[in-house]
């Protein structure tokens, strides 16, 4: 396995997300205007990130009160019309990938970012009525982007307790149900969150499967469960963090699942409740683990 040296993490650490270079030459960090507009301002800690006035955070109260949680709602509105700048290329920590993609859709035209958009808003209200801070790694379903760089580094800017990118796959009609992904150990990397984040996973394929009755998935990973070092967002982030995909929208069932909002309610509380037992254990474990090494 190639060894990845310190060096090469801290300089695309430095990268300034989308807007860099997209050919094959070095990075250069001199060629840095901000990226998106939309991306501009990750809230601080009791700003909620939220742009409809509901992050009521000032003295919170709750079992997750002291907890700062980011939602990553994966891709946006405005991707498939800015082809060229969602197509540039970043550095991902296992190589370059795109900035950030379109997404899937189910057969009837219900685009992923619109449910990672819902779920995740619906999502971010449970969280802060349990006494958690959130941030949104993006301000509505109308922009482009963030880079999958910024959309992690925005997760390590807010000392995030855990992380989440809430998507929808795009798989084979014939397989349906949900699943969870984790870093897996890219040294220089992910070697430092892995197991952290596999705790959380757990927890939210608990909390996601009794919240829901949604089955795990039946073409992909194993037990609901997949660990990947390809996933920029993951390999880049510095705090517990996990996607999920919610479901499979080519498959039919999935789909009408997905596109019912009574649905996506229950899946933010299940999604809710699997973050809030992650973070409760870490909070009572804090203690003893500490000692553990
Ligand atoms: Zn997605």
């Amino acid at each position: 396995m190639p060894r990845i040296a310190p060096l090469v993490a801290a300089a695309v650490l430095a990268l300034p997300a989308c807007s860099a270079v997209a050919g094959g030459g070095p990075p250069d960090p001199s060629a840095a205007p901000p990226p998106s507009a939309d991306a501009s301002a990750p809230a601080a800690p009791g700003e909620g990130g939220s742009g409809d006035g509901t992050g009521e955070t000032a003295a919170p109260e709750g079992p997750l009160a002291g907890t700062t949680v980011v939602i990553d709602p994966g891709h946006n509105g405005g991707n498939e019309d800015a082809p060229d700048r969602i197509g540039e290329l970043v550095e991902a920590g296992h190589g370059r990938k795109a900035c950030d993609t379109v997404g899937a859709e189910t057969d009837a035209g219900y685009p992923e970012h619109a449910f990672n958009w819902d779920l995740s808003r619906r999502l971010r209200d449970h969280l802060e009525e349990q006494g958690a801070e959130v941030v949104l790694t993006r301000e509505s379903d109308e922009g482009v982007g963030p880079c999958i760089t910024e959309r992690a580094q925005i997760g390590n800017e807010a000392r995030a307790d855990a992380a989440i990118s809430v998507h929808a796959d795009g798989g084979p009609s014939s397989g349906r149900g949900f699943h969870v992904i984790a870093p897996g150990v890219l040294e220089g990397y992910t070697d430092d969150i892995a197991e952290r984040s596999y705790q959380l996973a757990l927890h939210l394929r608990e909390g996601f499967e009794e919240g829901t009755g949604q089955p795990r998935a039946d073409y992909i990973a194993e037990d609901g469960l997949d660990k990947r070092t390809d996933l920029g967002g993951l390999n880049l982030s510095d705090v517990p963090k996990v996607f999920l995909e919610a479901g499979n929208m080519s498959n039919s069932e999935d789909a009408a699942r997905m596109a019912d909002a009574e649905w996506r309610e229950k899946a933010a509380e299940a999604v809710a409740a699997g973050i809030s037992g992650y973070l409760q254990e870490q909070q009572d474990g804090a203690a003893g683990q500490a000692d553990a090494g």
